[in-house]
Order: C-alpha cells, then sequence, then structure tokens
C-alpha cells in the first residue's frame, strides 16, 4: 500500500504514517489506518445480485471471444466464478466450457 488515505477531519491529500499511525500535517490530525477491510469492492451481476467466488452464473449476452471463431452464447453456464481485479472492467475469472480460462465483466453475467 503505498497510497494513504486523506485526512478525514480536513481531506488533507498530505498524510503521512508515524509508526502505526497516520499523521496530518496541515490540521495535526492523527488516525489509525482502517485495516483495508472497507475497501473491499462489492461485484453485482447484470441485476444487481452481489456474486462471491465460487458462484456460478449464466451469461446474459454473447460475447465475442478474442482469437475464437465461435462466441460464447446466451446462457452459458460458468461454475465456480472468482473475483479478480481483472484487465479493464473485467471482474470475474472463471473458465468457460469449450473455451477454457478467462475473464468476464460482472455486468454480462447473472447469478444462478
Ligand atoms: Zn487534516
Amino acid at each position: 500500500m503505498d497510497h494513504l488515505p486523506p485526512c478525514p477531519e480536513c481531506a488533507s491529500a498530505y498524510t503521512y504514517e508515524s509508526g502505526a499511525l497516520l499523521v496530518c500535517p496541515e490540521c495535526a490530525h492523527e488516525w489509525e489506518p482502517s485495516s483495508g477491510a472497507a475497501e473491499e469492492r462489492v461485484v453485482r451481476d447484470a441485476v444487481g445480485n452481489v456474486l462471491a467466488d465460487g458462484d456460478t452464473v449464466t451469461v446474459v449476452k454473447d460475447l465475442k471471444v478474442k482469437g475464437s471463431t465461435s462466441s460464447i452464447k446466451v446462457g452459458t453456464k460458468v461454475r465456480n466464478i472468482r473475483l479478480v481485479d481483472g484487465v479493464g472492467d473485467h471482474d470475474i475469472d472463471c473458465k468457460v466450457d469449450g473455451f477454457g480460462p478467462m475473464q468476464l465483466k460482472s455486468s454480462v453475467v447473472k447469478k444462478v
């Protein structure tokens, strides 16, 4: 973690670490940094369901696959997804039957 959060008191971006605390040089506020749990992203599918690792989803629109002449069809079931911080807005890592491992956008799937 090399990016410190801004000061919660005055929103100054010039915070620095002092031992276990973060310190704001502008208003002298000191606080304990959050554990990072608050930064956990919530990934939602096309209709707003919250997705989790291990979920099974279906694809809600035809998807072109790079390097393949066929596309993933609507309704294709994808088992055991994994949420990732992928390339672009791809946030699901999975293996699609007949296509192999790939990353999908959560906006094109629906939880089963
Ligand atoms: Zn401050």
